[in-house]
């Protein structure tokens, strides 16, 4: 571009909320025909609230959900977990969670330990946290040695994650995410969280597919939590690479330019980093960390998907106008 449409651009994009950085970026933006979205934060508000806090029933084969155990004792449990009010089952596996989970600066683990809060169940000592990268914690705590997060995970620490594996995909059908708590090699139970889809987000989707962009999406969220969300907002299933591990999301942003797309990769968090400047172009959501907006070539001040189209209109109409 010239320094004039370079500056043009630059300031209209401004105007929208789109802070374009870096000298050919107008040209990257305008050339992209691919668009990868990461879900959380990107897709989604990544604000995250507890929803289910399913105990497995020791009596029961497999965990029991309300409809099934009527009249049980873990149908009463249910009950009272859905009016906010934990039984010892449910108490238990919150205060494991929250214990471990208070340490951790995950979305996921905030919306547990206030979720336990909100049902009445402080999180108590935590000695020492360890993060498993892309799968979950494990806390060494009060209530012994606490692992939260994926059936893998589990099985590392030997729990059986079997009992609740039906319970966890029901609620990932659902769109949320399902993490399994277990403590010193027994299963307490499931959690499920639940993110709410930005609502621009499937205007967004539309609006580039309709320009023959193609749209894929990128997470760390296991694949039936993922395709839940790419169906709420547009994403062929086929585009959807889920269960992506942090420091795997460029490589993965790498194989989709492999037949020659030029891909932006539009993210929000620390692990985007790496694949915000693998990409053709990155582009970071403005409510995001600090490390993923020095990474990207632009920024959506007001961390709204519909803004990768106005950029994408704003690179276009400069560099057609402006010589
Ligand atoms: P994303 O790519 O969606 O931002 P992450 O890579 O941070 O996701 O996490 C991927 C998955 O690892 C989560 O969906 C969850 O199953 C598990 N996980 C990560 N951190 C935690 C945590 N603090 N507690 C429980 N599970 C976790
Ligand atoms: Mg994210």
């Amino acid at each position: 571009a010239t320094p004039a449409a370079t500056m043009v651009g630059t300031s209209i994009g401004a105007q929208h909320g789109v802070l374009f950085e870096g000298g050919d970026v107008l040209e990257r933006v305008r050339d992209t025909d691919a668009v990868v979205f990461d879900k959380t934060g990107t897709l989604t508000r990544g604000e995250m609230t507890l929803t289910d806090a399913v105990p497995v029933s020791p009596a029961a084969d497999g965990a029991v959900s309300a409809d099934e155990a009527e009249g049980t004792e873990a149908a009463e449990e249910a009950d009272l977990a859905d009016e906010g009010v934990a039984g010892d089952a449910t108490e238990r596996l919150l205060a494991a969670a929250a214990t471990a989970e208070n340490g951790s600066e995950h979305p996921i683990a905030e919306a547990v330990v206030a979720g336990a809060r909100e049902r009445g169940v402080e999180p108590g000592d935590l000695d020492v946290l360890q993060n498993v990268s892309g799968k979950g914690i494990r806390a060494r705590t009060e209530h012994g040695t606490v692992v939260v997060g994926k059936p893998e995970l589990l099985r590392e620490e030997d729990v059986d994650p079997e009992p609740a594996l039906e319970t966890m995909r029901e609620l990932e059908s659902e769109g949320k995410t399902a993490m399994l708590v277990g403590a010193d090699g027994e299963l307490l139970g499931v959690l499920a969280v639940a993110d709410e889809v930005r609502e621009s987000a499937v205007a967004a989707v539309e609006a580039l597919r309709d320009r023959g962009i193609v749209v894929h999406m990128i997470t760390g969220d296991n694949e039936r939590t993922a395709r839940a969300v790419a169906e709420r907002v547009g994403i062929d299933p086929e585009r959807v690479r889920a269960g992506v591990l942090p420091e795997d999301k460029a490589d993965a942003v790498e194989a989709i330019q492999a037949d020659g797309s030029r891909a932006m990769m539009v993210g929000d968090g620390v692990n985007d980093a790496p694949a915000l400047a693998s990409a053709f172009v990155g582009v970071a959501i403005g409510s995001g960390t600090d490390v993923a907006i020095e990474a990207a070539d632009v920024t959506l001040m007001r961390s709204d998907p519909a803004d990768v189209v106005k950029a994408i209109n704003v690179s276009e109409g400069t560099l057609a106008k402006v010589k």
